[in-house]
């Protein structure tokens, strides 16, 4: 079995996500790379998601992935797409179809309204929190029935601001838009100006009226576990998938 996070859920919901153990790949990629974009060799990384999709019981063309592009497009789908949409957010009302986004630093987010019956997953990097992908994708949600009080989201494993170093400039620029950014101090443990993408995330879906909102896993950057750009430039992906149970 794959190790994989296993955050809790409302009933009809499942959510996971993945760490680097158990996979094929070599190293820079090892072991669990799903990603097709970052130098791996491909048919591992095809075998790689086929065991994703094993491990929570799902067939591998029940997995919809995206082309992520650090914007703030949202593809609504219900069915396995012809190709992997452009976008950083995915939403669907189909059952036992698992939407997939991609990491290694950004955060993970995963969204469920299992009243509403529509979920949801999005990649929320610097730009992605400076633009409002998960606000766009909250707003293509309630298009299909949710509501910001009934949802329950995941913030997966990401760069905490522990490590997230970035220049005073962007870290006010970031602040701007995003003020939940920066805890009191706003600095890694080196000293320097960082930004905290979870905190920015955690504080604009509470003003966005989501009461439910949690953290699974730790900072990307200092836990093995998890790939990390940061730490190590080329390397592999790993993932967060949200599903309406069949
Ligand atoms: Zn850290």
């Amino acid at each position: 079995m794959l190790p994989l996070l296993m955050p809790s859920w409302p009933p009809g919901v499942r959510g996971v996500f993945t760490t680097r153990a158990g996979g094929q790949s070599m190293a820079p990629y090892a072991e669990l790379n799903l990603g097709d974009h970052v130098g791996d060799d491909l048919r591992t990384v095809g075998a790689n998601r086929a065991a994703v999709a094993r491990a929570v019981g799902l067939a591998p063309d029940r997995l919809v992935f995206m082309e992520q592009v650090h914007g703030r497009s949202v593809a609504l789908v219900d069915g396995p797409p012809e190709e992997p949409p452009v976008a950083d957010a995915l939403v669907t009302r189909a059952r036992g179809l698992a939407l997939v986004v991609m990491v290694a630093d950004c955060v993970p987010v995963l969204l469920a309204d299992p009243e509403a019956g529509v979920v949801a997953a999005a990649h929320a990097g610097r730009k992605g929190v400076e633009l409002g992908v998960v606000a766009a994708a909250i707003r293509v949600m309630q298009d299909c029935g949710a509501r910001p009080e009934r949802l329950t989201v995941w913030l997966g494993p990401s760069i905490g601001g522990c490590c997230y170093e970035v220049p005073e400039q962007m870290q006010r620029e970031v602040v701007a838009v995003a003020p939940g950014a920066v805890a009191p101090g706003g600095r890694t443990r080196a000293g320097t100006p960082s930004v905290d993408l979870r905190a920015a995330l955690a504080a604009e879906l509470t003003a966005l009226g989501v009461p439910d909102v949690g953290l699974s896993g730790g900072c990307t950057n200092d836990d093995t576990d998890f790939f990390s750009y940061r730490r190590d430039a080329t390397t592999g992906r790993f993932a967060g998938l949200v599903w309406l149970e069949a």
